[in-house]
């Protein structure tokens, strides 16, 4: 054979480690995302990260774990050099986060990257510089046990992938966000953000429900629901938010899996099930919830950023899962009624006298049907048969519900309601006391209704086009916004960063285009919080406009009707910005307060 004709040879270190790097190291994020997952691996209790310009100038991280010896400093930069793997069977039982020992090689062949570390029983640190993959400095320095690492001008040898960089902002929201995955599993350890030199996160270690509410603001304090269901090979622990924090935007959705955060859409749906009737259409639950079971039963090498992992046997997980977020709900009496409806387009009034208890089991709030007892395909089975119950016992519950509804729509409401403050409508219902904001009561009647006509939009063209310069940021955004504009009717041209608008709606009578399209703009700046489509902007807007206020008097007749054109909605309980419309209180619980 002719030796030139053999076309195929080993690639060298540099270049497979940069195609290695092109998964492992999308963005900034992912090198802080690498390195402080390290040092969580090494026993960390303190972990600070200092970032320069989003991260393209500078990462830094140091930690005080456990350091590497001086071999293993220039080691752990080789491609599959790894601590925490030995044979092939531990890939089947990793606990650390790494395993695969591609991130040091990886980030060594797209950056300068330098490294001090010390191990606790060692006189000396190590000090070792590498720049695209190029060993510089191997020697001995001073230094403190633990490790420090610092990645600079990240991408200078790949010009593409800096190219493809977003704006500082976004880089750095992609940060906060690998940051906060570790921190929300890892409250035990305390962390640190800075962010071109101002302390952006400032983590202390404490409690779980602590680091959440630092994470996620004070608000959480009162939203947490403690949801924790053991089985024999699965743990469930951690929080699910209740329905007043569900939010319209995707991004209070943490899953962990033996400490590591993971997507799973398939889970996310067993707890957002449970949610969905009880929060407005489009929002999405909230929760932190931490699944644990042995590694056998699960394989996180599936991926080379390993957000991904596969279950053994994921339906059991979603079955188990979905139990325990009604569970926890339940037993803190968060939806107690709500979750049963099914008579489609209404949601039930709640009324006592027909609360549902899990049936069969004639246990209390606390049995669990997946207690360590039960082997793996019983839970399953009980499963099954909980869920054919409850749809029973759901069937019985709507008779009552369908009464009370007849009841309000054939207009003889049976309440006497009166008006607390020119604010709130207050009546009793059976054992219930309500309380209803008028003008969101209202609002919501109205809003319903207009959402339930066609968006009629009627473009008027301009004489001469309104510019606008949209910026880096809309720029970047303009393809997530153009859809909801187009909606209300704009028409336009797009050159460079300068929008021309050749026609503009006419919606309502006392806004402009002009002021439309801030408003829209405004909108996708607080990140859709409050409401996504043309055509619900526009209803929000006009119903603003038109719904009684807080402060105007009402008389008994115009409270009653009210009330039963607000449970005539879909959604009485909430409205789209989801704030509470309805509050009530048992009877018994107004006793308990006046018995303490
Ligand atoms: P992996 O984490 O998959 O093992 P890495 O490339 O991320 O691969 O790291 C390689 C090795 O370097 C690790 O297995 C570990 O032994 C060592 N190492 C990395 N970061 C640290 C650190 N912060 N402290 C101590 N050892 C570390
Ligand atoms: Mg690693």
């Amino acid at each position: 054979m002719d030796a030139v004709k053999n076309v195929i040879y080993k690639l060298p270190d540099q270049i497979a480690n940069q195609i290695a790097a092109g998964e492992v190291v999308q963005r900034p994020a992912s090198v802080v995302k690498e390195l402080v997952e390290n040092a969580v691996d090494a026993n960390a209790t303190i972990i600070q990260v200092k970032i320069k310009d989003a991260g393209r100038s500078l990462i830094y991280v140091e930690d005080n774990g456990d350091g590497m010896s001086f071999e293993d400093a220039k080691m752990c930069f080789e491609r599959h050099a790894t601590s925490k793997l030995k044979t092939a069977e531990d890939l089947f039982k990793i606990v650390t986060k790494g395993f695969r020992g591609e991130a040091l090689a990886s980030i060594a062949a797209i950056a300068q990257v330098e490294m001090i570390t010390k191990r606790a029983e060692d006189d000396m640190a190590a000090k070792v510089i590498i720049e695209g993959n190029e060993l510089k400095t191997h020697e001995y320095c001073a230094g403190n046990k633990g490790t420090q690492f610092s990645i600079k001008h990240l991408f200078y040898n790949v010009p593409a992938r800096r190219y493809f960089l977003k704006s500082d902002s976004i880089e750095f929201k992609h940060i906060v966000e690998e940051f906060i995955r570790v921190a929300l599993v890892h409250p035990e350890v305390e962390m640190v953000l800075e962010h071109n030199g101002e302390v952006e996160m400032h983590l202390p270690s404490g409690p779980l429900r602590q680091r959440i509410v630092k994470v996620m603001g004070s608000k959480f304090q009162d939203w947490l629901v403690p949801i924790d269901e053991e089985t024999h090979w699965l743990k469930i622990k951690g929080f699910v938010v209740k329905p007043e924090g569900a939010k319209k935007s995707r991004g209070d959705q943490y899953f962990f899996v033996n400490n590591r955060f993971i997507k799973n859409t398939y889970l996310h749906h067993a707890i957002q099930t449970i949610f969905s009737p009880n929060i407005p259409e489009g929002y999405f639950a909230g929760y932190f919830v931490q699944l644990e079971l042995d590694t056998s039963l699960i394989d996180v090498n599936i991926h080379p950023t390993k957000t991904e992992i596969k279950f053994q046997d994921e339906r059991s997980v979603y079955a188990i899962l979905h139990a325990a977020t009604r569970r926890a709900l339940g037993i803190h009496n968060i939806v107690p009624t709500l979750d049963f409806n099914q008579s489609g387009n209404y949601v039930t009034p709640v009324h006592s006298g027909t609360e549902i208890k899990i049936p069969s089991t004639g246990a209390t709030g606390n049995y669990n049907p997946f207690g360590p007892t039960i082997a793996k395909r019983d839970v399953v089975q009980e499963w099954l048969q909980l869920q054919a119950e409850m749809h029973q016992s759901v069937k019985q519950a709507d008779l009552g519900g369908q009464q009370l509804m007849n009841q309000e729509l054939q207009g003889d409401l049976d309440i006497k309601p009166i008006q607390l403050f020119k604010k709130w409508i207050v009546f009793e219902y059976n054992d219930e006391m309500w309380m209803v904001d008028q003008a969101k009561a209202h609002q919501q009647a109205l809003y319903e209704s207009e959402m339930s006509k066609p968006l009629q939009v009627q473009s008027q063209a301009l004489l001469t086009p309104h510019l606008l310069d949209l910026g880096e940021k809309f720029k970047a955004h303009w393809k997530e916004i153009a859809p909801m504009l187009t909606g209300l009717g704009f028409v336009w041209e797009i050159k460079d960063s300068v929008c021309a608008f050749t026609a503009m709606p006419i919606l309502g009578a006392n806004l402009n285009g002009e002021d439309w399209l801030k408003d829209v703009m405004d909108n996708w700046e607080e990140g859709y919080e409050r409401v996504e489509s043309a055509h619900s902007l526009w209803a929000w807007k006009k119903v603003q406009q038109e719904s009684i206020r807080n402060g105007q008097l009402l008389t008994q007749p115009e409270m009653k009707e009210l009330i039963q054109n607000l449970l005539r909605c879909d959604n009485p309980f909430y409205n789209p910005n989801h704030k509470k419309i309805i509050f009530k209180v048992h009877s018994q619980q107004i006793q308990q307060i006046f018995s303490l």
